[in-house]
Formats: structure tokens, C-alpha cells, sequence
């Protein structure tokens, strides 16, 4: 699943070739993609756009409009956008969408598994759509500081591991980096994440930063499905500390890496550099 990492290296490679660029056909080819708004709604309202610029908040994608629309797209599990068009994508039936702009090149949206998302906000609908979803801070952005760390994680009982992942701490952390910044922090993931000592809780955003900005470096982790927007693979997966690495000796104290589950999901750790609170 796309986090942080890779949505941004989708938007920096995108944002060349999309910004000033008119929409002229949009072609959604799969219901899924806008409901419960109907596939032709939203491509009649897409054409004629202009783009103004590719954003990103968490793992949102945003292409920003001259008209002050905003598209939000959200890839989930699977989802890609593809610039320009790679060859023989007419064969490929899981493109979901496709979308002509002004200077003949195409940008396919292309998704495995259908849980990505489109949706066309008004003006000013923006900060309240984030906000209502209660997205927490950019983590690379300077207000991101250890007391605002602190603040989010205060009074939580859940583990912290569990608190990365619903987005309310830091937006756009997923599975691999939440893994990967408590090994960075030595914070074990199933430690309640208000109980977290105040030199914790500046390890841990200091790995945050740490694991996401090294994720960005390495364009990504391609571990299936993901591929950046001309189609190139990431790096990532080459720079994991702990994840998916069950059994093979931690790269700061030789223990061999174990696997649990928090929150649903397979989480690694090194059970000497994390110990449990
Ligand atoms: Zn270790």
C-alpha cells in the first residue's frame, strides 16, 4: 500500500507534466472509482480544468485546479497514476481511468484491487475535508516538532504502533514506515502510546522523519504493485531495518527479528533494541 514515501514520489515526478495542462477528456472507466457519484458526473465536471499544480496531504494525491477545485486521489491498496501512458495499456484491463490532456498525453490511473478513490471538491472545501477526518500534522513539515508528537500521543492507551497508523499523529504512515521508525526509535510497537517517556517520543519523531525521508530518497518501496508515475520501480524494500524481515539479524544488535500483529497487521520489531514498557 502507497504511504507517504511513494504518493510523493508519484507527485513530484507528476507534477511536471500535469501543471497548466487542460483536462480536455476524462474517461473514468470504473464506477467504483467516484461513488456514489456516477462516473459521468465527474468526468463532465473534470473536462476543462486546468491544473494548477500536484499536491500531496498524508497519502492524499491533490491535483489542484486554476478554478480552485481540487481532485483528491487515494490509492489504497493499489492504485498508480501513470505519466505519460505506458505502452500497450490498451491490453491492460486494470486501468480505471483514463484522462487526455491539452497536449496530447495521456495520464492512466490504473488499480488491482478497486479501492481507490476519487472525489472533485469545491473551493474551499479543502482544509475541512482533512480536518473532518480528523489528519493529523505533515510529518516532514517543520510544525511536525516532538510537542506536537507528545500532544497527539497524550492520554492514548492504544499501542503506538496502532496510533501511527490511524493518521491522527502524523498523516501518511502506513505498515512499512511505522515499522521501520519505532526500530529507529527503539520504541516497541505494542507500547501504550501515551505512556511514552518525552526522550521516546523525540526518538520517535526523529524516526519518523528518519524512515519517511529516506523512503522518498529510495523513490519508494516497490514490494507488487507500486510504481512511480513514469513506471519505475522504488528502492526501498533494499533499506528495511525490520520489515518483512522475520528471523534475519537486526542490522544494530544481530537479534533475529520477530513478528506480531498490532492492530490487524504483521509488525516487526528487534526484541532487544525494543524492549516492551
Ligand atoms: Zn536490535
Amino acid at each position: 500500500m502507497p504511504e507517504l514515501p511513494e504518493v510523493e514520489t508519484i507527485r513530484s515526478s507528476l507534477e511536471p507534466g500535469l501543471t497548466g495542462r487542460r483536462l480536455v477528456r476524462v474517461e473514468i472507466r470504473d464506477p467504483r472509482l467516484t461513488r456514489p457519484l456516477p462516473p459521468e458526473a465527474v468526468s463532465a465536471e473534470l473536462t476543462g480544468e486546468r491544473v494548477a499544480g500536484v499536491r500531496r496531504r498524508g497519502k492524499y494525491l491533490i491535483v489542484e485546479f486554476e478554478s480552485g477545485r481540487h481532485l483528491l486521489v487515494h490509492l489504497r491498496m493499489t492504485g498508480t497514476v501513470l505519466h505519460p501512458a505506458p505502452e500497450g495499456r490498451e491490453d491492460d484491463t486494470h486501468v480505471r481511468a483514463v484522462v487526455r490532456l491539452d497536449d496530447g498525453s495521456d495520464v492512466v490511473y490504473r488499480d488491482v484491487r478497486r479501492f481507490g478513490t476519487w472525489e472533485l471538491l469545491e473551493p474551499g472545501e479543502l482544509e475541512g475535508y482533512f480536518e473532518a477526518r480528523r489528519l493529523g500534522r505533515e510529518p516532514l513539515e517543520r510544525g511536525f516538532t516532538t510537542a506536537s508528537l507528545a500532544a497527539a500521543l497524550a492520554g492514548r492507551r492504544l499501542p503506538v504502533k496502532a496510533a501511527l497508523l490511524d493518521q491522527r499523529a502524523a498523516a501518511g504512515i502506513g505498515n512499512i514506515y511505522a515499522d521501520e521508525a519505532l526500530w529507529y526509535a527503539r520504541v516497541h510497537p505494542l507500547a501504550p502510546a501515551g505512556a511514552l517517556a518525552a526522550d521516546e517520543v523525540a526518538a520517535l519523531r526523529d524516526g519518523i522523519r528518519k524512515a519517511l525521508r529516506l523512503g522518498i530518497r529510495r523513490q519508494g518501496a516497490t514490494l507488487r504493485d507500486y510504481r512511480g508515475a513514469d513506471g519505475s520501480r522504488g528502492s526501498m524494500q533494499d533499506e528495511f531495518h525490520v520489515y518483512g524481515r522475520e528471523g534475519e539479524p537486526c542490522n544494530r544488535c544481530g537479534t533475529p527479528i520477530a513478528k506480531t500483529r498490532v492492530a490487524g497487521r504483521g509488525t516487526w520489531y528487534c526484541p532487544a533494541c525494543q524492549q516492551p514498557v
